[in-house]
């Protein structure tokens, strides 16, 4: 999958608060280029990540530190925010850092994340580190 981020016109950025927003925004992207099939699916590709990104926003991060003993332990997409995986407290197998939507997107996901950013969109932030970092990912 090539990147194809230089190639969307994206003067004139809004600072996406809300869905309406974002639709509208990404409508505008998908007018162009619209016999073009990868355009296309690379638009919406972008747009179902920043939607992921909205979403984890709404429905927030359970802090593992406040659940009672025995709890299942719940981890969340360093990408996107959402939940990635959920283990048994004592866990041995490595938790899922990124969810499956987020690694399909391959490539596509390095130009989500810097899109999703210049659109003011960043997910929630985990409990015990700072923003995600590419090379987490
Ligand atoms: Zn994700």
């Amino acid at each position: 999958m090539s990147t194809n981020l230089a190639k969307l016109d994206l003067k004139d950025l809004p600072r996406v608060t809300e869905q309406s927003v974002l639709d509208e925004f990404f409508d505008g992207l998908r007018q162009a280029n619209k016999d073009d099939l990868q355009h296309q699916l690379y638009v919406t590709s972008l747009y179902q990540f920043c939607c992921r990104i909205l979403e984890a926003h709404k429905k927030g991060k359970i802090d593992n530190s406040r659940l009672p003993a025995g709890s299942p332990m719940y981890f969340y997409c360093i990408a996107c925010g959402l939940q990635s995986d959920t283990q048994p407290e004592g866990y041995t197998c490595r938790p899922k850092r990124s969810c499956d939507a987020c690694l399909k997107m391959d490539d596509w996901l390095r130009d989500a994340v810097a899109l999703a950013s210049h659109l003011g969109l960043v997910p929630p932030v985990q409990e015990s580190k700072g923003p995600p970092e590419l090379a987490d990912i």
